[in-house]
């Protein structure tokens, strides 16, 4: 007969878990495994609330195996480390991102790309290959491969850090991968919300010109503002839009509803570039027309590999870049994910793990 969570593996852990696709978390007793060589055991101190975890609470993707206890954007502090561990001691502020494992030999796995790798292993609601489960950072602590933990820069706060190890490498990797980092250059940044805020932030890092383009006309202080966007545009004011038309090297589409690309082809100068990172839930339609006729690319991209992590986090802690954030205690999750459900945080709620009763 399997074993419960609780009595699977000989660590006691507390986290929240949701039972059912009400997705409503609550306190949940499981078990962690041993330190093995290769591992580190972290406790954690704060944990990012990614638009994922909602999707995989709710079983939006047809995939989640419940019960789930989400959170990929984890932070906190090195408690143990195994024999072969070189890269870390007790006491190190670390983090675990979006995936915890993967093969270390496929071609992309040798590529420093282990995010492409067919076996990854993802942070939670995933198996490892003995058929045990993945649990995530809505938890006191985590036992993780050292390959898989990244090192916390020292003037990087560990709250506003951790949302980077999702938000930050999914918008920064597509970057450097596309070649979008040209100083100088324009970005056009579509969807102001977990992901975008950062990549507004990054962007300028860059040096380039950085444009918001949002449903959202509320939107256009703070992102002037608070979050140092140059120029701010409403898609819903042709004349304005028709005025930045043929005027934007790179767009970073953040927008995971379905939507028109056509109007954010438009904005693109010949050999433009447009990355889209949301997920829809249908395919969107693909206009070959302005493609062909300005040889524009469209392309898409899943977060980073480690190696590729590990830099962003460099980058980011060099350049002063965190995400903004709301703390909250673990028992206000629920409350909180009703609030992301409409969008109604700036831009990323992080749980103070550390302060909280898992109980
Ligand atoms: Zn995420
Ligand atoms: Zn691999």
């Amino acid at each position: 007969m399997a074993k419960s969570p609780e009595q699977e593996h000989p660590r006691k852990a507390f986290g929240w878990a949701a039972r059912d696709n009400s997705g409503t978390l609550s306190p949940f007793p499981f078990s962690r495994r041993e330190n093995g060589v290769d591992d580190v055991t972290i406790k954690i101190l704060y944990s990012g609330v990614c638009h994922s975890d909602l999707h995989s609470l709710k079983n939006d993707w047809g995939v989640t195996n419940y019960p789930i206890v989400p959170g990929h954007e984890i932070a906190g502090v090195v408690t143990t480390v195994g024999n072969n561990v070189t890269k870390f001691k007790v006491g190190d502020k670390v983090g675990v991102g979006v995936m915890v494992s993967s093969c270390k030999q496929c071609e992309n796995c040798q590529q420093d790309l282990e995010n492409y790798c067919p076996k990854m292993i993802l942070t939670y609601n995933s198996k490892y290959h003995d058929g045990t489960k993945t649990y995530g950072g809505y938890s006191d602590i985590i036992v993780v491969d050292q390959h898989y933990v990244l090192r916390f820069p020292d003037n990087m706060p560990l709250d506003g850090g951790a949302p980077l190890l999702c938000a930050g490498i999914t918008v920064y990797s597509p970057m450097k991968y596309y070649g979008m980092t040209e100083r100088g250059k324009h970005l056009g940044v579509a969807g102001l919300g977990g992901l975008g805020h950062v990549a507004v932030k990054i962007g300028k890092a860059f040096g380039l010109k950085v444009t918001v383009i949002s449903t959202s006309p509320k939107k256009e202080s703070e992102a002037i503002n608070r979050l140092g966007a140059d120029a701010f545009l409403v898609s819903s004011d042709p004349a304005k839009f028709k005025a930045a038309m043929g005027t934007i090297d790179y767009i970073i589409d953040t927008v995971s509803a379905v939507h028109p690309l056509t109007p954010l082809l438009a904005l693109l100068k010949v050999n433009g570039k447009l990355v889209t990172l949301g997920l829809p839930e249908k395919p969107l339609e693909l206009p070959i027309f302005p493609l062909v006729l300005g040889r524009k690319l469209v392309g898409g991209s899943d977060i980073g590999g480690m190696k590729e992590t590990q830099e962003m986090l460099d980058f980011c802690a060099k350049h002063n870049i965190t995400a903004d954030i709301e703390l909250i205690k673990m028992d206000q999750i629920n409350t909180a994910m009703e609030r992301l459900a409409k969008s109604d945080v700036r831009y990323r709620f992080v749980i103070d793990v550390g302060n909280s009763s898992m109980l």
